[in-house]
């Protein structure tokens, strides 16, 4: 954090599932004091899964905060304690079924730090393969997902028309080149 920056206060509002949401009392660097309205989170990870082909699997979900179908790559919360390289794995088998044998990290960003402090960080997923017998990965009951394999020219094509909405998905173009 920036050293000038002082908070004064800081007053959780809420804690959820998912983030916690304060208001603080900041004097921030330009000397300006002021209540900062802050959702913080405990960071997610973005998967790329790659197919033998080159192939990408996104995942269509009904997201209920924008009331819509999107078509999107998985992606999801850290449990606490987990790391990422474990959550990563962990979400790839939840949402596509297939369990990755080889995770390469990509860059790692913020989506909206206006006014909050989740991290993505993005992988490629590729080697994938069949769950473990004994894996005790489950989906989770509220996702609702079907996925689907597009090539990347595919992909690129949804985002031009619009079929794309979601920004990490379009940002996991830009990694992969
Ligand atoms: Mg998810």
């Amino acid at each position: 954090m920036n050293q000038t920056t002082t908070v004064h206060e800081r007053r959780q509002i809420y804690q959820g599932r998912a983030f916690a949401i304060s208001v603080d009392r900041v004097t921030l660097p330009s000397g300006h004091t002021t209540d900062m309205d802050v959702v913080r989170h405990p960071g997610s990870v973005v998967l790329v899964p790659v197919t033998a082909e080159g192939d990408l699997i996104l995942i269509r979900q009904y997201r209920y905060v924008i009331d819509r179908f999107v078509w999107e790559l998985p992606a999801g919360t850290l449990e606490p304690g987990e790391t990422l390289e474990a959550a990563a794995a962990r979400e790839c088998e939840e949402e596509i079924g297939l369990a990755p044998r080889r995770l390469e990290r990509l860059g790692a960003f913020y989506p909206t730090p206006g006014f909050c402090d989740e991290l993505m960080t993005f992988y490629r997923c590729t080697e994938l393969a069949p769950p473990a017998p004994d894996s005790t990965v489950q989906p989770d009951e509220d996702e609702v997902i079907e996925p689907r394999t597009f090539s990347p020219a595919e992909v690129r094509a949804m985002i031009a028309r619009g079929d794309i909405l979601d920004m990490k998905t379009v940002a996991a173009m830009a990694l992969i080149g």
